[in-house]
Parts: structure tokens; C-alpha cells; sequence
């Protein structure tokens, strides 16, 4: 599943390459899929995509924006597999969710592995779907200072939100993060994901604040999780520091053993030794 740092490389990389490019035909799927979510039929997204030009792409959460211009948006949500680019339209894969194909015979895909969100709202009308409608503020935003976290840690007080990793996956209090990249957060931050949220002292707080912050910009940097893909197909550079391959082996920075428990619906892999 694409998580915050994909999609911000993804709506990066569409800006660049897709702005001002007019819109040929357009179609949903050719693979019907129970889980991908569309808001319109077949022939009435074909009818509002022709001759649409490409405006900005731009993310919040896990909900990937495209302007369609004049006067609609494109919004890709939660989705995992591939959202390509292609030079030329004969690259176009045999199955997808998605299609568009472009004047200058240049085309984008998007095929998702599990489930996602394509749908095409008029402008402004997206920001009332369920779960854009009320989400939170994105962590690579400006506004998500480090008065605005110590804020949202203190409204979890009586929640069932009571825990480091609770705090970072669940009910997308911080949109875009998921179980995979909460794990490196919690290394970085130096605390255990059964942390109580209510002991934290202001240091942890300051170093999860912190930590947030520097694990994404360094995915970013790294052009995502390497086994995640852009949109030119080619794989993130992004090693984790906690999953499955790192489970059982020493710890990076103490060597003690890496643990593996089972905790708010995920497998979790931290160092009982560095993460308290
Ligand atoms: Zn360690």
C-alpha cells in the first residue's frame, strides 16, 4: 500500500510530467475488481475526461489530487499496485482500473492490488467525501507544528487511542502513515509501540514530533520504500529499518535481537533495547 512518501513523490512526478497535457480518451477499468471504488459509470467519466487538461497534482493523507481542467479533479484514494506513467501507448499494461491516454500519445495508468478510491468529482465537491471531508492535518504540511502534535497526543486522553504506535495508525489521526512506516518512526523516536501515550515526557514528544518529520522527508528524499514504485515504474530507494527482514537480527544501532509482536492489528518489529 502506498503511504504518505509515495504519494508525495507520485503527485510530484505527475505535476511535472502530465500538467497541460489534453486528455485524448479516458476510460475506468477493463479488470472489474469488488474493491476499487468508482463514482461514476464507465460512460459518463469518459464523456467528463475528454479533452480535460492536466493541472496539478498535489496529496493529502492517503488521497492523491489531479486537476482536470476546466473544472474537475481526479482523486485516487488509499489504492496500492502501480500508478504509471507511459512514454508511448503501447506500454499501457493489459489490465487496470484506470486509463488515460493523452494527444501527444503519452498515457497513465493506475492498477490497484487490493483496493482504492478513483474517482472524478467537480471541483470542491471532493472535500466532502468520507474521510477527506474530516481529515486531519497531513504531517509533512506546514501546519502540522509541534504545538499543533502536542495538541492532538492530549485530545487522545480518554480515547481508545492510548499507545505510540495507536497514536501514529490509528483512525488516521496523522493521515498518510500506515503500520510499515510507523515502525521506522519508532525506531527513530527511540520508543516502543505499547508506549503509553500518557507517560510520554515532553523529550519523547519532541523526539516523535521530530522523528515524523525526518523518517518521511528521508523516504521522500529516497524516492520512497523500495518496494513501492513511482511513476516512472522504477522501484523506491527507501530500506526499512524495521519489517520481516530485520526481524530476528541484531538491531542496527545496540545488536541486541529484533522482536516481533502482534499489536493494533499489524505485525510490529522494534528493539527491546532502543525503544522503550
Ligand atoms: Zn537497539
Amino acid at each position: 500500500m502506498f503511504e504518505l512518501p509515495e504519494y508525495t513523490i507520485l503527485a510530484n512526478q505527475m505535476t511535472k510530467t502530465m500538467k497541460s497535457k489534453v486528455i485524448k480518451n479516458a476510460s475506468l477499468g477493463n479488470s472489474p475488481h469488488k474493491f476499487v471504488w468508482y463514482n461514476r459509470t464507465h460512460e459518463e467519466f469518459a464523456r467528463l475526461m475528454y479533452k480535460k487538461t492536466v493541472g496539478d497534482a498535489y496529496v493529502r493523507g492517503r488521497w492523491l489530487f489531479m486537476e482536470m481542467l476546466p473544472g474537475h479533479i481526479l482523486v485516487l484514494g488509499e489504492c496500492g499496485g502501480k500508478i504509471l506513467f507511459h512514454q508511448e501507448q503501447k506500454y499501457v499494461p493489459k489490465k487496470y482500473h484506470l486509463l488515460i491516454n493523452f494527444t501527444d500519445g503519452t498515457a497513465f495508468t493506475v492498477t490497484t492490488q487490493m483496493w482504492g478510491a478513483m474517482e472524478l468529482y467537480k471541483k470542491g465537491e471532493e472535500l466532502n467525501r468520507k474521510y477527506i471531508k474530516d481529515m486531519k492535518i497531513t504531517p509533512t504540511d506546514k501546519d502540522f507544528t509541534y504545538q499543533y502534535f502536542n495538541k492532538l497526543i492530549d485530545e487522545c486522553n480518554g480515547t481508545d487511542v492510548n499507545s505510540t504506535k495507536g497514536l501514529l495508525t490509528q483512525n488516521q489521526l496523522i493521515p498518510g502513515l500506515g503500520n510499515s512506516i510507523a515502525q521506522d518512526i519508532l525506531f527513530n523516536a527511540q520508543l516502543g509501540p505499547k508506549h503509553p501515550l500518557n507517560n510520554l515526557s515532553t523529550q519523547q514528544r519532541k523526539r516523535l514530533y521530530d522523528s515524523i518529520r525526518k523518517t518521511l522527508q528521508e523516504i521522500i528524499a529516497k524516492n520512497g520504500r523500495y518496494d513501492e514504485y513511482d511513476l516512472m515504474g522504477n522501484k523506491g530507494k527507501y530500506i526499512r529499518i524495521m519489517d520481516k527482514n530485520s526481524s530476528g537480527k541484531p538491531c542496527m544501532k545496540c545488536k541486541t535481537k529484533i522482536e516481533k509482536i502482534q499489536y493494533l492489528g499489524g505485525a510490529c518489529y522494534y528493539c527491546p533495547q532502543c525503544q522503550i
